[in-house]
């Protein structure tokens, strides 16, 4: 509860960003306080705890919170990168964004065989980008731990297309 009200109390939120009728979370000022970037950082990865191998960060914040949950916790991170952005052979998921579309992309044999891997991000909206992160690892040959992430956006439905076959826990919901 304290964690919850630190993070809230750092939260801002923005009315029509990017686009009119969009409500925005903005994490940006929990990551530049110390004490609230380091307590939620914890808290993604306590309720997994002995249940992951490793942290897969959604580029882009989710990439700031699994770095962070990494040193914490001592898991190695996955990045999950917008596509064209790996070196090597790469397994590719098109999804859907509450706003726009998009492509995730991990690097083939990244990880070891059935490695354990729970996602990270910022914010669960409609779940395209979770459920993208997941095939992914699924397709690549690991397992999913689970899906952690700061905020939960209730009426966009993502919690519905995940929570049937992923355990999904957020800090706060909205
Ligand atoms: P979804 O795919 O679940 O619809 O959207 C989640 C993705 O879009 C996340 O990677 C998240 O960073 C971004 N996103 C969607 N809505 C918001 C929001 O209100 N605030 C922030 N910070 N990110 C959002």
């Amino acid at each position: 509860a304290q964690v919850r009200e630190l993070v809230e109390s750092k939260l801002a939120t923005i009315p029509d960003f990017p686009e009119p009728g969009v409500v925005f979370r903005d994490l940006t000022p929990v990551f530049a306080d110390g004490p609230a970037f380091h307590a939620l950082s914890e808290a993604l990865t306590t309720p997994f705890a002995g249940r992951f191998d490793h942290l897969a960060g959604v580029e882009a914040r989710g990439f700031l919170l699994a770095g962070a949950a990494s040193v914490l916790c001592g898991a190695g991170v996955l990045p999950v990168r917008k596509a064209g952005k790996l070196p090597r052979a790469v397994l590719r998921e098109e999804y859907d964004l509450e706003y726009g579309s998009a492509a995730l992309e991990v690097h083939e044999g990244e990880l070891a065989p059935a490695a354990r891997v729970l996602i990270v991000d910022d914010v669960l909206a409609t779940g395209g980008t979770a459920l993208a992160a997941a095939r992914l690892i699924e397709r690549a040959g690991w397992q999913v731990a689970g899906i952690s992430v700061a905020i939960e956006l209730d009426a966009l439905g993502g919690r519905a297309r995940l929570d049937d076959r992923y355990d999904v826990r957020s800090l706060l919901q909205y």
